[in-house]
């Protein structure tokens, strides 16, 4: 009997965390994840696996990084656990941690950085997303809605050779061939996945990361020709997001973008200098 036998990760949800988002750029809440390995046989496990690290996603803007799990005094169990209560339950130090990375976002947040640093900011904010695009799977990869797909075709074919044998359309209509339908679901199912291997990580980058990457440059209202100078330098330095992601796309996600900046309030009428 063939035995299926290796090791494969594990994934394990372990509570909500207080953690800065370099998106949102403010403390947010964070679902915890366990990464694991683990042995398996044919692909069922029983443990958790040895540790092999953590990695924390922002619940408001789906932002996700590996984290260090030791800074977290414990976890929550809701994400609806109000935020000054998540701090102080699971990261109470995080104003001393996260103290530099804070008083940045909220200064690009209320549009005090300095000129000078404007494209530097540009680069880093786009560069956040490069390790996503280091993790996408390569296009051979059979992924979820691949493996969808082809079960969809193979279930399809055997659905429409049930409903012949039980209401024989073959012999109630003279021009029905079971052979030529049965081609035609395998064709259009084979050419479903070409495209979703083919063009399946520039639709994770359209619908996924540049929605993300918009939300972090909103507030910094970047022009054409910043994002253009931003990516030729990530391009040049051999950063795999430099080539995946084009200007006008990336303009027109941050015209639809929310925005994080800190508006002025008007001043009550009653108030002099
Ligand atoms: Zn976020």
């Amino acid at each position: 009997m063939l035995i299926i036998w290796g090791e494969k990760k594990t994934l394990r949800r372990e509570g909500y965390v207080a953690e800065f988002c370099p998106v949102c750029r403010d403390i947010r809440c964070f679902s915890l994840t366990r990464v694991g390995v683990t042995g398996h046989m044919w692909y069922i496990s029983f443990s958790k696996g040895r540790l092999a690290g953590h990695y924390a996603t922002c619940t408001e803007c789906g932002y996700r990084n590996g984290v260090d799990a030791l800074n977290y005094i414990s976890k929550a169990k809701s994400r609806k656990t109000p935020l000054p209560e998540l701090i102080q339950r699971t990261f109470p130090s995080i104003h001393r941690m996260r103290g530099q990375s804070l008083e940045y976002a909220l200064m690009v947040r209320s549009g005090d950085l300095p000129e000078h640093h404007r494209i530097e900011e540009i680069v880093r904010s786009i560069s956040l997303f490069d390790h996503q695009i280091r993790l996408m799977p390569s296009p051979l990869t059979i992924t979820k809605p691949v493996g969808l797909t082809m079960i969809a075709t193979v279930l399809a074919v055997i659905g429409v050779s049930m409903l012949d044998d039980r209401y024989h359309f073959q012999e109630k209509y003279p021009d029905f061939r079971l052979l030529d339908v049965n081609y035609t679901i395998l064709i259009i199912g084979a050419v479903i996945c070409a495209v979703l291997m083919i063009w399946g990580r520039s639709i994770h980058v359209r619908r996924k990361i540049l929605p993300m990457m918009a939300r972090c440059l909103k507030p910094l209202e970047p022009a054409a020709g910043e994002l253009k100078e931003s990516l030729e330098r990530l391009k040049a330095a051999r950063a795999a997001i430099g080539k995946k992601v084009k200007v006008q796309p990336l303009v027109k996600e941050i015209e639809k973008a929310p925005s994080s900046a800190i508006k002025e309030e008007p001043l009550p009428d009653d108030i002099t200098f």
